[in-house]
């Protein structure tokens, strides 16, 4: 099999969203690297700091996906010139060899190390997180998931039961598992990530304490009605909206008193709105934590939340 590679070169900003355009045709993966700026002229060019490259199988159905890029693309240029795209074929080994050269080994917050599924497990106190890359959002680089994992690290005690509401890869569950969560519900709403999310759960050895299912907050305040057990901690990382939403609606109710809820996906302007809901339905405002524009909010359920 041959690929195509898609190429371009753009700023910080602008690498998610082309990213995500390009993930939805690009099976062989996705990634975003730093650009390597070997000489002044290419410093002064318009090209941004990071290159975005996604991989094709070349197939029948390359020449409409290739189109379909190339206008989705036009349509994201119309907001914010972008660059035209660099296409290129590459044989099977050469893609192989590119798309792995990208992934090593990267150590997160105190405890874990994102491994790629590759990589023997190697010696050390690190706590593996063996994922395949295969998409560009969950594989632990997003600031948002890095920040869910350092605040899982600061928050979650041995023993604990923790849910994971839009587990993606899976990623923080197995987190979550690994540091001695004693059982993790882990729920999406999307069946292809709930079906990722069990072949990690499995690969990384944690299928005893995680539990995948499709499903989102109804899935939780169904099984609260049936006077099924809450958890100590809730990891969410949605978008800012979503969350607003699903505050309301009974989010803290799935937690404990005294628990912790662990929101992430929130811009730096979404926060105050979202603190002031929270703080309108049995949450305090623990800390708020960021990287770049992005921000984790980290509650806990008042003790004198009502016992629903
Ligand atoms: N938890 C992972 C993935 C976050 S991406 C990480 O931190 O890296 C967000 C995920 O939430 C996606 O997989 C998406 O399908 C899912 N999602 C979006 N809205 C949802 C909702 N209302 N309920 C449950 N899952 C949702």
């Amino acid at each position: 099999m041959k690929w195509l590679e898609v190429s371009l070169s753009v700023s910080d900003e602008l690498a998610e969203s082309v990213a995500e355009l390009l993930v939805r045709y690009a099976t062989g993966g996705v990634v975003i690297e730093p650009t390597q700026i070997k000489d002044k002229a290419a410093k002064n060019s318009p090209i941004g700091p990071v290159v975005v490259r996604a991989y094709l199988p070349v197939d029948k159905q390359i020449h409409p996906q290739k189109r379909k890029i190339e206008e989705g693309l036009w349509h994201l240029g119309q907001i914010q010139p972008l660059p035209k795209p660099a296409f290129r074929v590459l044989e099977e080994k050469v893609w192989a060899h590119a798309w792995k050269a990208h992934y090593h080994p990267l150590p997160i917050g105190r405890s874990f190390l994102l491994l790629p599924s590759w990589y023997k497990v190697p010696h050390g106190d690190r706590l593996p997180l063996i994922l395949d890359p295969g998409i560009a959002f969950g594989t632990g680089l997003h600031p948002t998931t890095r920040l869910c994992l350092i605040a899982i690290e600061d928050y979650l005690q041995k023993g604990q039961n923790v849910i994971d509401l839009g587990c993606g890869s899976g990623i923080l569950s197995i987190a979550a598992a690994r540091l001695g969560a004693s059982q993790v519900l882990a729920l999406d709403i999307d069946s292809q990530a709930v079906q990722v999310a069990i072949d990690n759960v499995r690969r990384n050895g944690m299928a005893k304490r995680v539990l995948v299912q499709t499903g989102s907050l109804d899935y939780l305040l169904d099984k609260r009605a049936d006077h099924g057990p809450r958890a100590h901690m809730l990891i969410a990382n949605l978008l800012a909206q979503t969350l607003e939403e699903m505050i309301p609606q009974g989010l803290a109710n799935v937690v404990i008193p005294g628990g912790h809820l662990i929101l992430s996906g929130i811009l730096d302007r979404q926060t105050d709105s979202l603190i002031n809901v929270s703080q309108q339905h049995d949450l305090k405002h623990i800390e708020t934590r960021g990287e770049n524009d992005w921000r984790t909010l980290i509650l806990e359920v008042k003790s004198s939340a009502p016992n629903m």
